[in-house]
């Protein structure tokens, strides 16, 4: 990874600082902008390697692992000038069933819990045999992510929107970017190079809908240049939450009032190119919306808990109005429904945390979020930051404790698992918008075996996809913790596949 070594600090604050000030931004690339069409064979092409692989998030950088480990010659290209994607900000927590970790907790769950579960959560839309796929290779993921020096918390947990305690939290800070430190690595040590500030341009396909793929054409600076993949070209290029006139295309209601959790480079363009060369896609109007930005900031975290259980959500009137524990699309459509589309998170010290005490410092200091020692503090705190009325406030943390002791939320139906008291100090409250979160649609792929399908649903040899550009697995709605997954299971197998396709002479 040496020429992209400088540039590549990964870091959560770097990628943040990065998406707004560096060359980065520069790359993004709306669909407005894209001339998207089909791209010939060229006469020469400038360079030549077995697998071409686009995108350095969770789903590419485990193609190129596995790709390498295959035998094959690997190039990982991004048109972002760091490493990582929407990975290295994420939270990274990981779902599946894992009896070493969930049986001493006292957690029930199996793969067959899982797949009833993701497939009930989104509407039944995800291709099943997808969806099966996944769920039986996701603890294979978390062994495989530990082999290469990931460390995960040993407990479980239900990360918001998750459904059930199966989310696996890496430990040390940035999370997501602890899993993007250690792919990272071991693509370094496999001397596979990473080529920054290099973005795909176009796919080139034998004809523009028929025949193997070759390779891809690319922009660096100035120059366009063609790269021939002699054994695959693998897509991981994640999802399009931050492309407003692709995503509006999709899903009007999303424009560019609504703010995104996602980092700047997360655009569709690739989905175009894809296009071009005759692939499917499917689901792309399911872009889930996330109660995770900050009301002030309008940006992803300076919230100071992400926990349900010890937890009311409550709006500006003081007043609850839905289940903390809800899926992510009720969360967001009853949230986007009271004044100012903003809640109130409010927290006791027990709920869980997801964030470091010192990044939830930085926060507290700037005031864009909240805590005091009792309730009665915290209302005038609100009161006077937000005019949330304070005897409103305390009425409804009243109102919950009973009903915690009564044993059933009969107001919203939070389930009994997660109905928890309120009452011990300090307290924490964040006010939190929802934001575009994730793209569940993409590319229509094989389930068995990530390969990018035609609209006839033929096989385009040669062509891998992964991650977020792909749809299927999540249907309408993602659990929260499916996608680190998701990205993990399938970039593994593209990788695999595509490291051992037959070389082209
Ligand atoms: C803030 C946040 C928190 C999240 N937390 C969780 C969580 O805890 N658990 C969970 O399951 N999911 C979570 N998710 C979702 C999950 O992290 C993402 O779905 C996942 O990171 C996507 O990985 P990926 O490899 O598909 O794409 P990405 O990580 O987004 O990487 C795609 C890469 O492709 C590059 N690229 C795009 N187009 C081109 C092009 N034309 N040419 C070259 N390169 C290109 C991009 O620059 C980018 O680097 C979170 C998402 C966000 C935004």
């Amino acid at each position: 990874m040496s020429d992209s070594k400088k540039k590549s600090g990964i870091s959560r604050r770097a990628v943040l600082k990065g998406a707004a000030v560096t060359g980065a931004a520069a790359l993004v690339t709306p669909l407005s902008t894209t001339t998207a069409e089909a791209v010939p064979p060229p006469d020469k092409w400038d360079q030549s390697v077995d697998v071409v692989v686009v995108g350095t998030g969770y789903a590419g950088l485990s193609a190129a692992v596995e790709a390498k480990d295959a035998g094959a010659n690997v190039l990982v290209i991004d048109k972002a000038d760091i490493v990582g994607g929407n990975s290295v900000i994420a939270s990274g927590g990981y779902n599946c069933a894992d009896p070493e970790r969930q049986k001493p907790q006292g957690i029930e769950d199996s793969p067959d819990l899982h797949f009833a579960q993701t497939m009930a959560g989104g509407d039944f839309r995800a291709d099943p045999a997808k969806v099966r796929y996944y769920v039986d290779h996701a603890l294979d993921g978390v062994k495989w992510l530990e082999k290469l020096g990931v460390v995960f918390e040993p407990k479980v947990y239900t990360i918001v929107g998750a459904i059930h305690p199966r989310s696996h939290d890496p430990v040390n800070h940035g999370r997501g970017g602890a899993i993007i430190a250690v792919l990272k690595k071991n693509v370094e040590e496999r001397q596979v190079p990473v080529r920054l500030s290099c973005a795909l341009s176009g796919i080139v396909r034998r004809n523009p809908l028929d025949g193997e793929v070759l390779g891809v054409q690319v922009k660096e600076g100035r120059g366009v240049k063609h790269i021939e993949a002699k054994r695959a070209v693998v897509l991981a290029t994640g999802g399009f939450g931050a492309d407003v006139p692709f995503r509006s295309k999709y899903a009007p209601q999303y424009d560019d009032k609504l703010p995104t959790t996602n980092v700047p480079w997360a655009t569709g363009e690739a989905l175009c190119y894809s296009q071009d060369v005759g692939a499917d896609v499917v689901g792309m109007d399911y872009i889930q919306l996330l109660v995770a930005c900050n009301y002030f900031t309008k940006k992803y975290g300076d919230i100071a808990n992400l926990g349900v259980d010890h937890a009311v959500f409550l709006n500006l009137k003081g007043k609850r109005y839905v289940a903390e524990d809800a899926r992510r699309d009720v969360l967001a459509g009853s949230t986007m429904a009271q004044p100012e589309k903003v809640f109130l998170w409010v927290a006791d010290d027990r709920a869980a945390k997801r964030y470091t005490l010192d990044r939830i410092k930085v926060s507290l200091d700037k005031g864009l979020c909240f805590t005091a020692p009792t309730l009665e503090e915290l209302a005038a705190i609100l009161e006077g930051k937000l005019k949330v009325p304070p005897a409103d406030f305390l009425a409804s943390v009243k109102r919950y404790n009973e009903l915690v002791a009564s044993g059933k939320d009969s107001d919203f139906g939070k389930k009994d698992v997660n109905l928890k008291t309120l009452e011990k100090g300090p307290f924490w409250a964040s006010p939190t918008q929802a934001g575009v979160h994730h793209t569940m649609g993409g590319l229509r792929t094989t389930p068995t075996t990530a390969q990018v399908l035609d609209r006839l649903g033929k096989i385009i040899p040669r062509l891998y996809a992964a991650g977020e550009v792909t749809g299927g697995v999540h249907g309408t709605n993602r659990l929260g913790g499916n996608a680190t997954s998701d990205c993990i299971v399938f970039g593994r197998l593209a990788g695999q596949l595509a490291g051992k396709e037959p070389r082209r002479a």
